[in-house]
Formats: structure tokens, C-alpha cells, sequence
């Protein structure tokens, strides 16, 4: 079979619709080749034969040689030169590249094919042997550290003692007999560590190369990055091999990454950095501060050296060109990668650039108004969890700050918590519930966990493109890089920044969207919500079918549920009104009353109170649909716990405290999740259940009369499992109803439904919509009594089932779509045929979440109801599911 394809020198033989099996840069190296760019040529080995590779005990097909042979002569053909000659050698380098950009997989190798004879070629044949040997030194300390596993450090310290011996302070200082004299030294110290020297064999390095791509498929930080990231194991890498082309051969020459737009605002503008005469990933390491590529970029972030634009300006006009040309093609912003040899352009990479949440919007709503997309692709383009960030807080304008430090504003959003310096510790202290800010001089990789722990990161090395950078917008958290004045001391575990010491756990604000890093905690302010955002969600809202609510109890939540964009309330849940401390013993007297007589008495303190919550959430929802569930927690919940609880309520009663203390024990129950609770309470005692619905419907009448405007609540009965219960409680209802009407003269309309929350209701769904009008899906209960496993206790054998396989998600974030939703078809399908016009929602934790979204999308629910925070992203994910 086919193992190597090809690209560039007019023989590609990919696109960028095969990803899967070229990987994400080997398609898109084709797709540039394809358009007419400038691309180096090379062969790109496919993603099939990483999975040959562990399927047959990491080795490789007979075939495989003799293809990777064939299409290195072909790159020797184009380039008119000889993998391993002495005169004229061949140089490559060694890519990884899988479906998705990963960056736990293996480095680049850059400089392939150079050993003591062909450097020497190289200098001879260039007329450089500052470019040769600086090149030679490259391939030695990457090679050994990538494929050989070498630490960095050997190759560091021998080159801190050259420069030192010699007073350099630039690498650009040495000369090319310096140069010489390091390689030695590198490769005595290759020789001490690995027991044997350096390969210069070019056969052996280059298969040594593919043989790590392969290998670091599986090494820890791409499996770890594969699981944050949700990227199946078998999907594997591809490997690309492409010829070298130089941006270390003097100052026409140049290397740099670009964003097609601004990646932390979205701007319509060119952005990028580049390093004259450096190679690869000079720019991304921060050895070196990078220069702007554009003016604007350059003033933007008062940076004195000069521009891109102003140094080379023929090619900066050529690349702006293949910038317009790349987002035209793809139609998303793009994220370049190039390298200049001698005033010649070369394009490295492209692929659809990361960007924060409102860059995002800001690009989706432009290219759409732009018309190279169309509203709906722009609907679809936005990840509905991503708008999460943009309802997060920024730094109180007014608030005072202590300023130390200022970076580059890598990864806007604001963050304080405790300083730690090393990934480990703040994965540590993140799990015991702190906040942290994680401080690194650079972060490589292998840091991902611990970034993915802290809510803000802060470097003092690097630009906007460092892999600090890059991986905070990814992953949303803020970031401040490159915050050149700290001088962070790992071993002290201190920084310093002109005199202000800060140590392990003292707390910093960052502001990834202005680059200041302060001192202590700072306040913070909650978002606007107009501009992109607004756009994008009426877009949104013009395509979606289904309804979102929210669930909501108090004034505050449901002021906040409508700012959002609520149409309702799916779910109120009156017990929560009910741990008021003025409440609480009132609460407490109605369940330990050892009589009708004496819970009534105690719940018409209540009603007041029921009445006013009532009053005030009819008044902010203003007409839309609120659903207000009836009492449904086990009674345990309110029972007094202290002494001093239990002689308050007495005294309130006039009882003896010791019957308060019997009584309370009477009322134990071993399982109250399944016990005494939910409609079960509403049938041994009715006169809650009809207080609660007198004080619904004299609201309801109230606000009537008051603002004019119809109330329709919508009165729900937890906990059903037969019809005959819901007909008891739905007559307590209607009599509450007649009585409320014979006080006031309002005739309140009502709906009386149910939530179905246990697989019994689910199976006699049909029985139940003779008499209820409506159905919510209580997925939180459903899920834990289909699964028979409770919420509560789940946690410390879940994650075991998620690492085995056994579920693929917990099911309590994201809806178990084919057994509980299966109950979920079952009862829709009973429902509706019984009672064609039935309202169905869901009000579980799953009603936030965009997959669950999609699944109540595809079995016609009427409406999603979820916290407030979540409104907005069920708006979206509603409408992606509708699209
Ligand atoms: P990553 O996936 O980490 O971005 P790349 O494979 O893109 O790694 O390589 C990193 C950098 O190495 C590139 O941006 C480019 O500057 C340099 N590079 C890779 N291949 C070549 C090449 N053939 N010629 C010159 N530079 C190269
Ligand atoms: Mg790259
Ligand atoms: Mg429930």
C-alpha cells in the first residue's frame, strides 16, 4: 500500500481534505502547494503507518524503505543536490503533524543530514561556514535532545562557557571557527551521555527522526494532552520530511510565525513576529525578543526595533499577499508560518489559527458581514462552551492596583490566586480548591497540566506567539508573557522586579488584556454584552427551534437569566426559598408538627413569604413562562440539627423539647433520596402543596392586576410515578385555584405538569399526559435512578469508569444519550401521542450542556432549561443543533 505522498516541486499529491491521513500539516503543506505557493517540497508518511507501527510491535511495512527512498530522490532531483553528498549535501527536516495540532508530540528537527563531512560541504559550497557550522550545531543539540533524549542544558552550558571565554553576548557573535570548536564539545558531551557518538550516518538520522515522531505518539504529554483534548489514540501522527530552506544565512534572511488576524482582538489586521537571520523556532522559544512584522504592530506594542515592513518590504508585500490569498482560500483566519532565505519568501505552514472568545466572534461576525462566510457557518463556527469566557470578569476600572510588572497582553481575561512556579505545584494546589497563578521564566509542554490548573499565567520570556502564549488562549486562561523586568528564581522560589520580592503564595492579579501584572487581588467587574456577542447570539436566536429557559429562584439569579436571554423559567425550585433564616423555623415547625393542625399553622406564616418570591419572579419575567416546581427535597434537609435548633423550635411551638428531639428522629430516614420526599410529601401532606399553589396563583393574580399583563405559571409535581398520584395533587392545585379566583375575581390561568425523573413515569409517560400538560425531564434524578449510582457518591469510582472506557463521559455533564435518553424517546413518543400539544423541557445540569443539547434538539423538545451563566451558550448550541 500507499505510505508517502508527496508535496511540492509540481508533484503533490494531497489536499487539505485529507487530513486524516496526512495530518493537519502535512494537508494543508499540499493545499499550499496545490494553490501555487511557495512551499519547500517533501513527502509527508502517513498517519495509516503510525497505526501499522503499534499494530505490529512498532516496526514497519517491508514496502516502507523503498517508498521514503524514491521520494527523497525526488526531493534530491528538485533541489539539485545529494542526501549525505560531502559537496553538495541535502538538508531536511523532520515534522510531526497530527489531525489536530498537538503539542505534546515530538519537536521539529531542522538541519537533517548533516554530519563533520557534509557541514563542511555546506560552508565550502555556500561560502558561510558561519551558516554551515551554525546550522550543524542546531541539528546536533535538537536531534540529541529530541531523538536522543540529551537534555538541553549540556548544549547550554557548553555554549554560555564559549561566549563567556570569549565575551560574546549575541549566538549571531560567534564565528564560524567558534561554531567548530562547539560542535566539539557538543559531541563529547553527546558521546559522555549516550555511551556512543553522535549518528553521522544520514540514513540512521533520518530514521531515527521518523522513528520519535512515531514513538512520541505515545509518550506521556501527548496522552495527556490527548485526554484534556478528547483526541482518540487511534487516530496517530503523520511524519513530513521537507527540504531545508534557510533564515540563518545572513540579514536578507528571516524567520516568523503570522496570524492572518488578530488573534487576541479579532482585528482585521496582519500580525505576526519574525527574527532576522534566525532559523525555526527562535521566535517561538523567546531567546531572542522577536520584532513586529507590521508598523501598526510594532507602535501597538511600543516596541523601538524595527519592523518587518520597513526591513524587507518587497517580501513583507509578498507575504501580506499570500496572507489574502491563504484566508480567502480557507475562509477562517489563518496561522502562518514562513522563513525568508535570502529575500526569498517560503511557506512553512498554515492551518486555521487558535484565538481567544471574542476573537473569535469578532472573526466569525466579520467574515460573515465580509460575505466569504454566511451567517449560519458563522453560527457554527463559534464553540458554545468558548462564550463561557466572555461572561467572565474583567478588572474593576476603578478598583486600585499596585502595578509591578507589564507584559504582553497574551490571553485577555483577568485572574488573581496564589504565585506558583512550577506546573506540579500548581496542579497540586489547584486540586485543593486555590486558585493559582503559575510564573515561569518560559513554559515548554510539558507544563500543559499545570496551565490547565492555573487560572492565570505569567512569563517573563517570550512574545505573543510563545507556547505560552499560544496554549493559554487555547485553553482560556489569562495570560501575561514576556514580562521582561521579573527576574523568577526557580531554586528560591521567588521573583524579584525592581526591588519588590514576591514569594511562593503570595497573591498577583494578572490582565491578559492589557499585560499588567499587580500585586494582591484586585476586583473585578462582569462583562458587556453588546457588539459581536449580541450580533452572533441574535443570528443564533433567528435560527434556533427550541425555547431556552432558565432555572431560577431568586430575584438575582432571574434578573441575571434574562440579561442572558432567558424566555422563562424552567425551573424554580421553592424549597430554596425556604433556608431563609426568617423562614427556617417556620419550616421546621410545619414538618414537626405532629398534626394537620399544627402544619397548617405553621405554613400560613409560610404563604406570605411564598407569595412575595412568587410576586417578585413574575415581575422580572414580565409574561414568559415560569415553571415552579412544588416542595421536592426529603424532609431531613430542613430537620434541626444542633440542640440549640431543636429548643428553638419548641419554644416557637410551645413543645416540649424532648418531643422535638423524638420527633426528629421519627422522621430519620436511611435512604431519604429515595424516601419520603418529592410528591410523596405532597400526599401525605396536602396542605403544602396547596399553600405553595395559593401563594402561586394569588401572585399570579397580583401582578395581573398590578402590571396588566397575563401571568401562566406553570405548576410542576416532582417525583411522579403514577398517574393516580398526579390526579390527587392536581385536584389539591385546582381547588387552590378556585379559591384564589373566589378571593381576588382573577381567573389565573395555569398549566399542571410533571417532571419525569424516574424510569416508571418515563414507561407510563403515556397513563400520565391524560392528566399532566406538560413534562420536564429531571435528568440529574433520571440519570441517577436509571443508572442506579448516586450523584453524591459517584465521584470516587467515575473517573475509574472513564478511564476504562466504560462510559465515555460522566453522565451527569453530559446526558447518557443512549440509556437515559432512550427513556427520555420513550416517554416523549408515550406523551405526545396521548396528548399531541404537550410542552416537554429538560431543567437537569444537561440542559447547559451543548452535546445533551443536540440530543433534546433531535427528539423535538419544546424548550433547554440551565443556570443562568449557561443561557447563552444553550442559545447557541440550540441553534447549532437546529442547523
Ligand atoms: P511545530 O508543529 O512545533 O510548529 P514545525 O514542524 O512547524 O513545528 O516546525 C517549527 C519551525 O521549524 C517552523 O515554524 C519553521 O520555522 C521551522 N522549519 C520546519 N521545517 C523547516 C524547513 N523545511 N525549512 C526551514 N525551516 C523549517
Ligand atoms: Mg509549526
Ligand atoms: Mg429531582
Amino acid at each position: 500500500s500507499k505510505w508517502v505522498y508527496s508535496f511540492g516541486a509540481g508533484a503533490t499529491e494531497g489536499r487539505a481534505d485529507m487530513k486524516n491521513l496526512l495530518g493537519g500539516k502535512g494537508a494543508n503543506l499540499a493545499e499550499m502547494a496545490n494553490l501555487g505557493l511557495p512551499v519547500p517540497p517533501g513527502f509527508t508518511i502517513t498517519t495509516e503507518l503510525c497505526t501499522y507501527f503499534y499494530a505490529n510491535g512498532r516496526s514497519y511495512p517491508p514496502e516502507l524503505t523503498a517508498q521514503v527512498n524514491a521520494a527523497i530522490a525526488r526531493l534530491e532531483q528538485a533541489m539539485d543536490a545529494k542526501f549525505g553528498d560531502p559537496v553538495n549535501p541535502l538538508l531536511v527536516s523532520v515534522r510531526s503533524g497530527a489531525r489536530a495540532s498537538m503539542p505534546g508530540m515530538m519537536d521539529t528537527v531542522l538541519n537533517l543530514g548533516l554530519n563533520d563531512a557534509t557541514a563542511a560541504g555546506l560552508a565550502k559550497r555556500s561560502g558561510d561556514g558561519r551558516f554551515a557550522y551554525d546550522s550543524y550545531r542546531r541539528f546536533i543539540q535538537m536531534y540529541s535532545n529530541v531523538v536522543l533524549d540529551v537534555e538541553h542544558h549540556h548544549f547550554e552550558d557548553i555554549l554560555d562557557n564559549h561566549k563567556r571565554d570569549k565575551s560574546y553576548t549575541l549566538d549571531t557573535d560567534l564565528s564560524a571557527e567558534d561554531w567548530q570548536a562547539v560542535i566539539e564539545d557538543y559531541k563529547k558531551a553527546v558521546e559522555r551521555e549516550l555511551g556512543k557518538p553522535f549518528p553521522q550516518d544520514v540514513q540512521e538520522q533520518l530514521w531515527g527522526a521518523i522513528g520519535a515522531v512515531f514513538g512520541s505518539w505515545m509518550n506521556a504529554r501527548a496522552i495527556t494532552y490527548r485526554k484534556l483534548h478528547d483526541i482518540p489514540a487511534d487516530w496517530g501522527t503523520a511524519v513530513n520530511v521537507q527540504c531545508m530552506v534557510f533564515g540563518n544565512m545572513g540579514n536578507d534572511c528571516a524567520t516568523g510565525v503570522a496570524f492572518t488576524r488578530n488573534p487576541s482582538t479579532g482585528e482585521n489586521a496582519f500580525y505576526g513576529e519574525y527574527l532576522v537571520n534566525a532559523q525555526g523556532e527562535d521566535v517561538v522559544a523567546g531567546i531572542r525578543t522577536p520584532q513586529h512584522l507590521t508598523v501598526a504592530g510594532k507602535i501597538a506594542n511600543k516596541s523601538d526595533l524595527p519592523a518587518m515592513e520597513e526591513v524587507m518590504p518587497e517580501v513583507f508585500n509578498q507575504l501580506n499577499e499570500v496572507r489574502l490569498k491563504l484566508e480567502k482560500h480557507y475562509r477562517d483566519m489563518q496561522d502562518i508560518e514562513f522563513t525568508v532565505q535570502q529575500n526569498k519568501l517560503f511557506m512553512l505552514q498554515t492551518r486555521n489559527g487558535k484565538r481567544t472568545a471574542p476573537a473569535a466572534l469578532k472573526i466569525a461576525v466579520d467574515l460573515a458581514n465580509e460575505g466569504v462566510i454566511d451567517r449560519n457557518e458563522a453560527v457554527r463556527r463559534i464553540d458554545p462552551a468558548s462564550l463561557d469566557q466572555l461572561l467572565h470578569p474583567t478588572l474593576d476600572p476603578k478598583a486600585d492596583r499596585k502595578i509591578i510588572a507589564k507584559g504582553l497582553p497574551a490571553s485577555p481575561g483577568a485572574a488573581s490566586g496564589k504565585v506558583v512556579f512550577t506546573a506540579d505545584e500548581a496542579e497540586q494546589m489547584a486540586g485543593k480548591g486555590e486558585s493559582v497563578i503559575l510564573c515561569r521564566i518560559e513554559t515548554s509542554p510539558e507544563d500543559i497540566h499545570g496551565m490547565h490548573a492555573a487560572r492565570g499565567i505569567l512569563t517573563s520570556r517570550g512574545g505573543m506567539t510563545s507556547h505560552a502564549a499560544v496554549v493559554a488562549r487555547g485553553m482560556g486562561r489569562a495570560c501575561v508573557s514576556g514580562a521582561g523586568d521579573l527576574r523568577i528564581d526557580y531554586k528560591t522560589k521567588q521573583m524579584s522586579v525592581r526591588g519588590v520580592a514576591v514569594k511562593e503564595g503570595d497573591i498577583l492579579t494578572i490582565d491578559g488584556s492589557t499585560g499588567e501584572v499587580m500585586l494582591g487581588e484586585v476586583p473585578t467587574i462582569q462583562p458587556e454584552l453588546s457588539g459581536d456577542f449580541a450580533t452572533l447570539m441574535g443570528w443564533a436566536d433567528g435560527i434556533r427551534r427550541m425555547k431556552v429557559r432558565a432555572n431560577a429562584e431568586t430575584p438575582l439569579d432571574a434578573r441575571t437569566a434574562r440579561k442572558f436571554g432567558a424566555e422563562g423559567i424552567g425551573l424554580s425550585r421553592t424549597e430554596h426559598m425556604f433556608f431563609d433564616p426568617e423562614r427556617i423555623l417556620a419550616v421546621r415547625e410545619m414538618i414537626l408538627a405532629e398534626d394537620e393542625a399544627g402544619r397548617r399553622k405553621a405554613l400560613a406564616k409560610l404563604e406570605p413569604f411564598q407569595k412575595k418570591d412568587f410576586v417578585e419572579l413574575f415581575t422580572i419575567m414580565a409574561g414568559l413562562p415560569v415553571t415552579i416546581r412544588l416542595l421536592d427535597p426529603p424532609l431531613h434537609e430542613f430537620l434541626p440539627n444542633t440542640e440549640e435548633d431543636m429548643a428553638e423550635v419548641a419554644a416557637a411551638t410551645g413543645t416540649d423539647p424532648l418531643r422535638v428531639r423524638h420527633r426528629t428522629i421519627q422522621l430519620h430516614e436511611a435512604n431519604p433520596m429515595l424516601g419520603h420526599r418529592g410528591c410523596r410529601l405532597g400526599i401525605s401532606y396536602p396542605e403544602i402543596y396547596e399553600m405553595q399553589a395559593r401563594a402561586i396563583f394569588a401572585a399570579a393574580a397580583e401582578v395581573a392586576k398590578t402590571t396588566g399583563e397575563a401571568v401562566i405559571p406553570e405548576v410542576m409535581i416532582p417525583l411522579i410515578i403514577t398517574k393516580k398520584e398526579f390526579d390527587i395533587l392536581k385536584a389539591v392545585i385546582d381547588r387552590a385555584a378556585e379559591q384564589v379566583k373566589a378571593e381576588t375575581g382573577v381567573t389565573v390561568e395555569y398549566l399542571t405538569g410533571t417532571m419525569i425523573e424516574i424510569p416508571r413515569a418515563a414507561l407510563k409517560a403515556g397513563e400520565i399526559a391524560e392528566s399532566a400538560e406538560f413534562f420536564s425531564y429531571g435528568t440529574n434524578d433520571l440519570t441517577q435512578t436509571t443508572l442506579g449510582l448516586s450523584r453524591d457518591d459517584a465521584g470516587s469510582f467515575l473517573p475509574e469508569y472513564q478511564r476504562q472506557g466504560i462510559l465515555e463521559q460522566d453522565p451527569f455533564q453530559s446526558l447518557d444519550v443512549t440509556g437515559v435518553g432512550e427513556l427520555v424517546e420513550i416517554a416523549t413518543e408515550r406523551g405526545r401521542k396521548v396528548r399531541p400539544d404537550i410542552k416537554l423541557g429538560i431543567c437537569g445540569e444537561h440542559g447547559g450542556d451543548p452535546a445533551s443539547i443536540s440530543f433534546c434538539e433531535k427528539v423535538g423538545l419544546t424548550y433547554v432549561s440551565c443556570s443562568p451563566y449557561r443561557v447563552p451558550i444553550a442559545r447557541l448550541a440550540a441553534a447549532q443543533a437546529a442547523l
